[in-house]
């Protein structure tokens, strides 16, 4: 099974992996008086909190469903997608602001320090993201964990070509210069990550068009008409549906093969799931596929 391989002894790995590149990024930032360090660390602070949000939201994710949450609660994990990515964008600013008050008053940075620090936090942070990458490609959870933690490998490669330019050209505008690239870099992951958990939040599934779903069901030779279709995401990868059928007035046993056609074929076609008919004889036969608002007033 995909889910059961992602255990919590790697879990576990990756947190105390994170808090320890923290805890050496901040006092290699502070000894050697680097801003780009000290985003790193935060940066590096925020995923710890991140892979424990990530492991609680799976863990809850897996539960079955209840007589009170029927759909059971996979929507955890898209939550802590969302909010994960959200710490991203505050951070991402957080940082800009910092950097251009630098930029504005620099201040002396010790490269050797910055050098060594980032070079070993460098090596720890891609240590992590290969643990993840393989449990990654089709959880957004985790992918979010694992875009946050490749984004931090490259933030340190970005610190390490900082700390050598300071070490050798003396040249102290570099720190904030790579801090500001982290920054942007951070906001640039988390944008995808963003605008699709809230577009399964916000009940979308851009991937099917109605229109196309209708002729589909139409091919099927005693369906009349379809109309009233609904379709959501309950996580990432689980297409619901929900829709109406005219059909001639027949038995319900003649009825119920034409639901097991409409079912196979939405299965395979758009790997919807779970779908729900509603047949009818002659009701709604005009009706269209998605109402608009003022549809709605008069739908039966
Ligand atoms: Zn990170
Ligand atoms: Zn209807």
């Amino acid at each position: 099974m995909e889910q059961a391989r992602f255990s919590g002894r790697r879990f576990l790995l990756i947190t105390v992996l994170n808090v320890t590149i923290t805890i050496f990024e901040l006092l290699g930032g502070i000894v050697s008086g680097s801003l780009a360090l000290i985003s790193d660390a935060l940066h590096n602070l925020s995923d710890s909190f991140s892979v424990i949000l990530s492991y609680i939201a799976h863990r809850i994710g897996m539960r079955s469903p209840t007589p009170k949450n029927t759909y059971g609660y996979q929507r955890a994990e898209i939550i802590a997608a969302l909010l994960n990515s959200l710490i991203l964008v505050f951070l991402s600013v957080y940082l800009l602001i910092e950097a251009i008050k630098r930029i504005m008053q620099p201040e002396q940075v010790s490269g050797g320090v910055m050098f060594w620090t980032a070079l070993i936090s460098f090596v720890a942070n891609l240590f992590a993201t290969i643990l993840l990458s393989r449990d990654s490609k089709h959880n957004l959870n985790l992918r979010a964990t694992y875009l946050h933690l490749l984004s931090d490998a490259l933030a340190s490669v970005g610190v390490i070509i900082g700390s050598l330019l300071i070490f050798f050209f003396k040249i102290s505008w570099v720190d904030p210069v790579v801090t500001i690239l982290v920054s942007l870099y951070i906001a640039y992951e988390a944008w995808p990550i963003i605008r699709q958990t809230l577009m399964i939040l916000m009940e979308g599934s851009p991937a099917i068009d109605p229109t196309e779903v209708k002729n589909t069901i139409m091919t099927i030779p005693s369906v009349r008409g379809v109309h009233h279709f609904h379709t959501w995401l309950i996580n990432e990868n689980e297409l619901v549906a929900s829709v109406h059928v005219n059909l001639a007035n027949q038995s319900l046993r003649e009825t119920e093969l034409i639901y097991s056609q409409i079912e196979e074929l939405l299965q395979k076609k758009y790997k919807i799931m779970h779908v729900t008919i509603q047949a009818e004889c002659t009701r709604g036969l005009k009706d269209k596929m998605c109402f608009s608002k003022d549809d709605e007033k008069q739908q039966h």
